[in-house]
């Protein structure tokens, strides 16, 4: 496949630091309805049972704005129901981000048409190559903590080189967003 090809398979349509950022104004600018949330390193820490600082209170935020919200995750279904169950979020396990296969469950159950839907995670071979693939708004959040296994190291090794062009390529279109 050309690099150029893959370039824009694992653009994300916005690109954010955290994903407290995400409030109501910038969910309008973006027609954005429903999210379909990542759960490692974007919700918590990688395997943490707990939400991280600040998540439960953007989350109420959230549902108080009636903004949509669903997990979906490749992590095992035991790992996510539990989290998902704090935070009153429904959630789909076994996600096999970047295929559709868990967006495509998601979508199924939310009321929110899907071109109002986005998902939100830290990973482009996964959560932003998925969201891309499945035609739906896609946005990029920093990683709480990078991984220490190989198999991610190199992962995130691809992708760092990758996010240095596309910020290179945001700065000279004046940056923010799409
Ligand atoms: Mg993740």
């Amino acid at each position: 496949m050309k690099r150029s090809r893959i370039m824009a398979l694992i653009r994300p349509t916005i690109m954010l630091d955290n994903i407290t950022q995400i409030d109501g104004p910038f969910l309008r600018r973006h027609q954005i309805g429903a999210l379909m949330l990542d759960v490692d390193n974007t919700l918590s820490l990688h395997g943490n049972p707990e939400p991280y600082e600040g998540i439960a209170a953007w989350v109420k935020r959230m549902r108080d704005i009636g903004v949509e919200m669903i997990i979906v995750s490749n992590n095992s279904r035991e790992r996510v129901q539990p989290f998902a169950d704090k935070l009153g979020i429904p959630c789909v396990g076994g996600g096999y981000k970047p295929l559709s296969k868990g967006m495509r469950e998601a979508q199924a159950m939310l009321k929110t048409p899907k071109r109002h839907c986005a998902i939100v995670g830290d990973q482009l071979f996964t959560d932003i190559m998925g969201g891309n693939l499945y035609g739906i708004t896609s946005i990029l959040v920093t990683p709480y903590q990078l991984e220490d296994k190989t198999g991610f190291k190199i992962k995130r090794g691809l992708e760092r080189g990758f996010l240095r062009r596309y910020r290179r390529a945001q700065n000279k279109n004046g940056g923010g967003g799409r």
